[in-house]
């Protein structure tokens, strides 16, 4: 077989479309706009694989049809640069990570350009520019002096292989995301975000968007709303109070201890008192050192210990209850203090096993009580006062009702969310802009002196001792106070890289701007992001603080919307021999083997035609060659296209029936079907003599969003035309052609008509045949019978010859 030439002709047109500025965005355009956004990537030593090039297909493919469509689109790329990848790896080769990074980005981008992608290259930003980072700070600084940014002491995840802190989003299982070993808690000094402040938005406003069923509901789960009540428990003799809350008030009656997080600030407070306070501190020592996964385990047993000297009363019944200290309570999780209810929860109920408390049923579920184990559904109350009798719902008001009147607790909502630490103990990140100064206290950057530059250090080794390499430049550590010009300290930790590319959708609107990080016009103009592609493994970090950055941004009148991607798409993972594809694992396809041995359109066809878009799919070199055959054919199919006008009806329709099953399915992200719709009309272009010419120009710009290359160098040989296939209008199929015609259709059996039919014109021989053989009409007929023969004459009848 002889093959087209792909090589030469993608060369050619990945020339002409970056001379023609064919993907360059037209900021005046008056052209409604459509923005396309890719999740950026990080620029790894090794390049990108072929797994990566399906989400950027995906992308591109909407992108070039939008253009087609009439839209002004910007679809930009650029590198998420900072961060522990690009680290590792200068910490692994001995690099300087300004270089290595820099090289990767080279790498990515000549594989990108590569693959036919259509960005606007003009616009490419590269996070760890100090063009880019000193808007990084400065959205640090607009957080800090709207109080969303603040420094505090607390118990930080620390990987001690990294040795830096990690967000609890980069804990996975209890162990580092990056390099997998085991994260230990620390107590350390560390800056934040006030993400809770926006937990309730976050929640609701997921209802507006058209993203994944799964991520919303992960984002929901992260984000952890609780509804209930907190109540107070009295200490005896103390003057003090335990606050408590549950989401099931309605067990109240039920409850026979409290048990306290190790955490939890009061029993500073009790220490005199507690008999045991030796033992106590002990405990809350070594709990301090376990992290979340290994306190919340299922399979652990539910550790505690008895306070001596405090005991509480509990407000509804009265009774004179025991405190326990106990780590499966965590502290910074709502009040840092649980009503201990063994009867309807069942860790309780093991917690109260193990230390022979008192186990009281105060609901009734159906059917017999079963006192081995614990009943944690809903009921009717027993053994609770006046609420007896009640349902659990209806008792959750009246009991709340009840505490709220006699001051003794009220509603509450808490939830799982965290402010988000963003310090890190590492060279490669953006400083964060703050100076310490003994007169004036933590002062911020005036604006006008970012960015804070990184220094470039050879040293840039993490030190393990919680302190950032930059903490060693005196160069860098030393500095004027802005306020007092007295000589002072710069903060020397730098930067999580979420903070980068929290925001970067709004710069690739201006990427240039030297005076803030986007003009108001551009940003009204392009945002909010139509279409996001990207991986389902940023759920609750990348795309959580995208949306919480937004919603400041909005609130402080730098934007005008409050979400930031309105459609959002995550392609599924691309397997290869049984495992993810990853360098690491060795099981890798480089774009270059394929560029090389089928061409880039081959490459973006098989990414679309392997499978459902959403799914994880297996590479298949096999199946690629597939696709590379149907090319070839596409190729020689238009040696066929005649000069002048041919009229062919019946192709004339299966065109625009395969045209209207295109645009339904790549609006779907159908892609895999939507191609082989090609596939089936090509099959039967081949079967004609000749194709007319004005139904295969049509068919190759559908192409040229797939196969752009192909679809270009066609568009050109056929028409003559000066100008990029891209700026032709996409088809559109003809509701007038998409009628099916109907005929009356005769069945006889013998000669003789037996049964009339309402049918598609053109029905076929087989299609009649099995039409005649559901007819009740005919079955007496037929059935039992021998069938000699079948005449079938097409558009009129079908006759049975039987014995
Ligand atoms: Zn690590
Ligand atoms: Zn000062």
């Amino acid at each position: 077989m002889q093959f087209y030439p792909f090589s030469k002709i993608e060369k050619k047109w990945q020339k002409f479309w970056e001379e023609k500025k064919v993907f360059e965005t037209k900021e005046n355009s008056k052209k409604p706009k459509f923005y396309c956004l890719d999740m950026f990537p990080y620029p790894s030593a090794e390049g990108l694989h072929v797994g990566h090039f399906r989400g950027y297909t995906f992308s591109d493919v909407i992108a070039k049809k939008r253009k087609m469509e009439g839209y002004e689109v910007l679809h930009p790329m650029g590198f998420d640069a900072f961060g522990l990848p690009a680290e590792n790896f200068a910490i692994k080769t001995g690099i300087h990570p300004q270089i290595t990074t820099k090289r990767a980005i080279n790498k990515i981008r000549e594989q990108l350009k590569r693959a036919g992608l259509g960005y606007d290259w003009k616009r490419e930003i590269i996070t760890c520019e100090p063009e880019y980072y000193k808007f990084t700070q400065w959205m640090f600084l607009t957080f800090y002096k709207a109080g969303l940014a603040y420094k505090k002491f607390s118990p930080v995840n620390f990987c001690p292989s990294c040795k830096t802190v990690l967000a609890r989003e980069q804990v996975i299982e209890g162990k580092c995301e990056r390099c997998k070993s085991k994260v230990e808690k620390r107590e350390m000094e560390q800056w934040f975000f006030k993400i809770t402040a926006y937990a309730e938005r976050l929640l609701k406003d997921l209802e507006k968007l058209d993203w994944p069923e799964n991520i919303k509901t992960m984002q929901k789960n992260w984000i952890g709303k609780s509804e209930g009540a907190e109540v107070d428990f009295e200490i005896l003799n103390q003057n003090l109070k335990i606050k408590v809350f549950t989401t099931r008030i309605d067990t109240i009656f039920g409850c026979t201890f409290l048990v306290l997080a190790p955490e939890n600030p009061i029993l500073e407070k009790l220490k005199q008192k507690i008999e045991n306070w030796k033992e106590v501190e002990r405990y809350i020592k070594e709990a301090k050192q376990k992290t979340e996964i290994e306190r919340l385990a299922e399979n652990r047993k539910k550790t505690g210990i008895k306070l001596l000297g405090i005991e509480v009363k509990n407000p509804l019944t009265e009774k004179i209850i025991p405190v326990f200290v106990g780590d499966y309570v965590l502290g910074e999780y709502a009040s840092g203090a649980i009503m201990g209810v063994p009867a309807h929860d069942q860790r309780d109920f093991i917690f109260a096993k193990a230390n022979n408390l008192e186990i009281l049923w105060v609901i009734k579920g159906e059917g017999e009580i079963d006192y081995q184990k614990a009943f944690e559904g809903e009921g009717i109350l027993i053994n609770s006062g006046p609420f007896s009798g009640l349902k659990s719902q209806k008792a959750r008001e009246e009991i709340t009702k009840y505490l709220e009147s006699k001051n003794l607790g009220k509603k509450a909502v808490y939830y799982k969310l965290r402010d988000w630490c963003i310090s890190r103990q590492r060279y490669w990140g953006a400083p964060i802009p703050i100076v310490y100064c003994e007169k004036c206290g933590m002062v911020p950057v005036p604006e006008k002196e970012l960015p804070v530059v990184l220094p470039k250090i050879k040293d840039f080794l993490p030190t393990g001792e919680g302190k950032s390499p930059l903490a060693k430049v005196k160069s860098f550590v030393n500095t004027k106070c802005p306020k007092c010009k007295r000589r002072a300290k710069r903060e020397t930790d730098t930067m999580d890289t979420f903070v980068c590319s929290s925001w970067y959708f709004l710069r690739y609107v201006d990427p240039k701007n030297k005076k803030v990080f986007a003009q108001k016009k551009k940003i009204k103009k392009f945002l909010p992001v139509d279409l996001y592609v990207g991986g389902a493994e940023h759920a609750t970090m990348h795309l959580l603080y995208a949306r919480f950055f937004t919603k400041v941004l909005k609130d402080l009148g730098y934007l005008e919307f409050d979400e930031p991607f309105l459609k959002l798409f995550n392609q599924g993972t691309v397997y290869y021999k049984g495992a993810k594809m990853s360098k690491s694992k060795g099981n890798v396809v480089t774009p270059e083997y394929i560029f090389e041995k089928y061409g880039a359109d081959t490459l973006r066809m098989y990414e679309m035609f392997m499978g459902p878009s959403d799914q994880a799919i297996e590479w298949s070199d096999k199946d690629i060659l597939g696709v590379f055959r149907f090319l070839n054919k596409v190729w020689n199919l238009a040696k066929k296209v005649t000069k002048n006008k041919i009229e062919n009806l019946n192709l004339e329709k299966l065109w625009h029936k395969t045209l209207k099953k295109v645009e339904e399915d790549v609006e779907n992200f159908k892609f895999n079907t939507a191609i082989s719709s090609l596939m089936i009309f090509c099959n039967f272009l081949e079967k004609e003599k000749e194709i007319p010419k004005d139904i295969f120009v049509d068919f190759v710009k559908v192409l040229a969003i797939f196969a752009p290359h192909l679809g270009e160098e066609l568009y050109h040989r056929l028409t003559n035309k000066k100008n990029s296939v891209f700026f032709e209008k996409f088809p559109k199929a003809d509701p007038k052609k998409l009628i099916e015609e109907k005929i009356i259709f005769l069945f006889q059996v013998n000669g003789k008509v037996r049964d009339k039919m309402e049918v598609e014109k053109g029905i076929s021989r087989e299609k009649a045949e099995s039409l005649a053989f559901e007819s009740e009409k005919l079955k007496k007929f037929l059935e039992g019978k021998k069938i000699e023969k079948v005449v079938f004459v097409k558009d009129k009848l079908i006759n049975f010859v039987v014995k």
